[in-house]
């Protein structure tokens, strides 16, 4: 019988894993791609949805923490640190458990979603919030790191970015191909750096001839990379990607440079409406900003020969469930409690 075991289990050639590897694992990757009828007609070529928000703790970042936590097992480490706007954290806390060594977590105050602070909690991670933005929090723990004996899964730890790019290889087994568009969110610009790097590695391996252009979308509140210059106090809806100064942002410029590619800005507004599309007409809940790569085709993709056989892949980075306060106060109330009483329920249906 075949079961999936993981991403390092099935992807151990494109890894830096040996036989020694003490493998790590919630059974991570192998998400669904979903095709879109109603993306597709409106754009007019074949739009998917890499639903990343089905890996274990509900974000694609579960793909990078599987081998930072089995690499810092092989390496001895007992303690594990990050800063996070939620999810890195949620996905650290999760295989630190697992593996048995204690995990530390910088927060900014105020900023994190309830349901990435609440698996950091219920698994067992230090939480320590600060007064200061996530730019600052990294700032620190790359400092605590450099001191003391506790490993960085920041997504500056190489194996993140490893981990990460299996998701490209997924993406080009489930089409049988690479996309022709490839479109993803930008935060740290871990992410696209990752899988630019998984679709070139695949195709040099594979019987594969083409790459995907790689687009990139950044909050309006949040667009170091657009307008090229740090921003002091990022502000988005989209909490994920509220990033003032990329960890990876000269990687992310060779990506979109290599793939002849192309990044932009998106409205918090029009982060939403792609939110709530997903939602009502996809059966898709997934984080404000994992709509970025949905909002972001809608409003560029004109500016673009797109042709019809064209495949174009938007990357959904988190589950919805992520930030249910959000989605609450996005949608209409819920109106008060009325009686049991037949006739009052069919007023409310008819009305
Ligand atoms: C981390 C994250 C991003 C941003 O990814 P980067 O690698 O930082 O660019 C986007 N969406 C979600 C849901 C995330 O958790």
């Amino acid at each position: 019988m075949y079961q999936w075991k993981g991403l390092i289990q099935e992807f151990k050639e494109y890894l830096p894993v040996s036989n020694k590897t003490p493998i790590v694992t919630l059974n991570e990757g192998n998400t669904p791609l979903i095709y879109s009828n109603n993306l597709s007609s409106i754009v007019g070529a074949n739009i998917y949805l890499k639903y990343e928000g089905l890996n274990p703790t509900c974000s694609f970042k579960d793909r990078g923490m599987t081998l930072a936590i089995s690499k810092a097992i092989e390496n001895n480490s007992k303690a594990v640190i990050c800063a996070s706007t939620g999810n890195t954290s949620a996905s650290m806390a999760a295989y630190s458990a697992k593996a048995n060594i204690k995990s530390f977590l910088l927060v900014p105050d105020g900023y994190v979603a309830l349901g990435k602070l609440s698996q950091a909690i219920i698994h067992g991670s230090e939480v320590i919030k600060i007064k200061g933005n996530f730019d600052k929090a990294l700032e620190l723990v790359i400092e605590i790191s450099n001191k003391y004996p506790v490993t960085l899964v920041n997504s500056i730890n190489p194996y993140r970015i490893e981990g990460q790019k299996t998701s490209a290889f997924e993406i080009c087994i489930q089409l049988g191909d690479a996309p022709d568009i490839l479109s993803i969110p930008v935060g740290n610009a871990g992410n696209i750096t990752a899988y630019w790097k998984g679709f070139k590695e695949y195709k040099d391996k594979n019987n594969i001839d083409k790459l995907p252009k790689m687009f990139g979308f950044q909050a309006e509140g949040a667009a170091p990379i657009v307008k090229k210059q740090k921003i002091e106090n990022p502000q988005t809806i989209a909490t994920a990607i509220r990033i003032g100064n990329p960890a990876s942002w000269e990687y992310a410029n060779k990506a979109l440079e290599e793939s002849n590619g192309y990044i932009n800005i998106v409205s918090d507004k029009e982060i939403l409406e792609a939110y709530k599309f997903l939602a009502k007409n996809e059966g898709i809940f997934c984080e404000p900003a994992s709509a970025i790569s949905v909002a972001g085709i809608l409003k560029y993709y004109k500016n673009f020969d797109i042709k019809k056989d064209f495949n174009i892949v938007c990357v959904l980075t988190g589950h919805g469930l992520k930030d249910p306060d959000n989605a609450i106060s996005q949608s209409s109330q819920i109106k008060e409690a009325i009686e049991p009483n037949l006739d009052m329920i069919l007023e409310r249906i008819m009305s």
